[in-house]
């Protein structure tokens, strides 16, 4: 096999030909088909998060076929599936106990402390793969792995506010605005100010309001959803939602978070964030993906040009979600 290795932080990732594996109990192997490109794989590069494992593959929004499975496994060779960051749980501790395992103490996450898919193969706890079905294509199913997927439970948590407000319109809320459009809500998309390509790219997907970060909304929000890693978003979300209302940051790191009058916070405002996924949450969302018919926006990369890629993402050089193609 094949796969773009970071092998030091703050690194290029490296083309590296690895030898094949084999599933162990339990185990999968997936052919690699797309691999979606997530901002996390950046903070991963960058070394922000703590206690990688390294040298890693990254990528964790992996759609592929099984071409290998090992012993007690229910899944079949040939069947396509998504492998998302979740990658395995413990199942014993008090998280995973009160289903909530996406808190538990002990799991590993797919492209970061467990070998991922910027890769021709890679090996998947068969437990934590999702059966994807037939319909759609790879590239087009891959952002749903984790924008989707993750943005789906902050939407979930942002609570049923009609008025929502996204903060940053990359990869995730370009999703959850189709989400949110057919749930009968109102996306209000903010963007860097004077991003007019893609505030205009926001009002495609059915933004009533697109605007800088730097702008109020019309008219206050029930709920915001902080895509974007920057801290200084999150007393303006505040500002922007009502009484009551919900500020939820959805991304696994964030700039540190300027200063604010408690005022912006009172009147029972309330501030959370969203950590990792549950298998629940995968279910869920993907049963209700095909419904709502999202058409996801994807820019596709050879999997050689990981670098490129993760570059243009940092750039913000394109609409929706980049994707690798092995
Ligand atoms: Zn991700
Ligand atoms: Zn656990």
């Amino acid at each position: 096999m094949q796969a773009m290795v970071l092998k030091k932080l703050k690194t290029a990732l490296e083309w590296t030909d690895l030898p094949d594996r084999q599933p162990g109990p339990g185990e999968i192997r997936v052919k690699v088909a797309a691999c979606g490109v997530c901002r996390t794989d950046l903070h991963v590069v960058d070394g922000e998060l703590p206690d990688p494992k390294v040298p890693i593959i990254p990528g964790h929004e992996i759609v592929g076929r099984i071409d290998a499975v090992g012993a007690g496994v229910d899944l079949h060779m040939g069947e396509r599936v998504g492998i998302p960051w979740l990658g395995h749980t413990c199942g014993v501790c008090p998280y995973c106990m009160m289903h909530r395992e996406n808190l538990c103490d002990r799991p590993l996450f797919t492209g970061f402390t467990r070998d991922g898919g910027y890769a021709t193969a890679t090996i998947a706890d068969a437990r934590f793969a999702f059966p994807l079905g037939e319909a759609g294509s790879d590239v087009a199913l891959a952002p749903l792995l984790c924008a989707g997927l993750i943005g789906w439970r902050s939407l979930v948590i942002a609570g049923d506010g009609k008025k929502v407000g996204f903060y940053g319109f990359g990869a995730a809320a370009h999703i959850l605005a189709q989400v949110a459009k057919w749930q009968g809500r109102s996306v209000f998309a903010f963007t860097r100010a004077g991003d007019h390509a893609t505030q205009s790219f926001a009002r495609t997907l059915g933004a009533v309001w697109a605007g800088g970060t730097d702008e109020m909304p019309p008219e206050l929000l029930d709920a915001a959803i902080i895509f974007a890693p920057v801290g200084a978003l999150v007393p303006l979300a505040l500002k922007a939602v009502r009484k009551g209302g919900r500020v939820v940051c959805a991304g696994i790191h964030m700039s540190d978070i300027p200063s604010f009058p408690y005022k912006i916070l009172w009147e029972e405002r309330e501030l959370l964030s969203v950590a990792n996924l549950t298998r629940q949450d995968g279910i869920d969302f993907l049963r209700l993906a095909p419904k709502i018919g999202i058409i996801t926006k994807t820019t596709s990369y050879p999997l050689k040009q990981a670098n490129q890629a993760l570059a243009d993402l940092r750039a913000g050089r394109f609409e929706g979600a980049a994707v690798l193609v092995p």
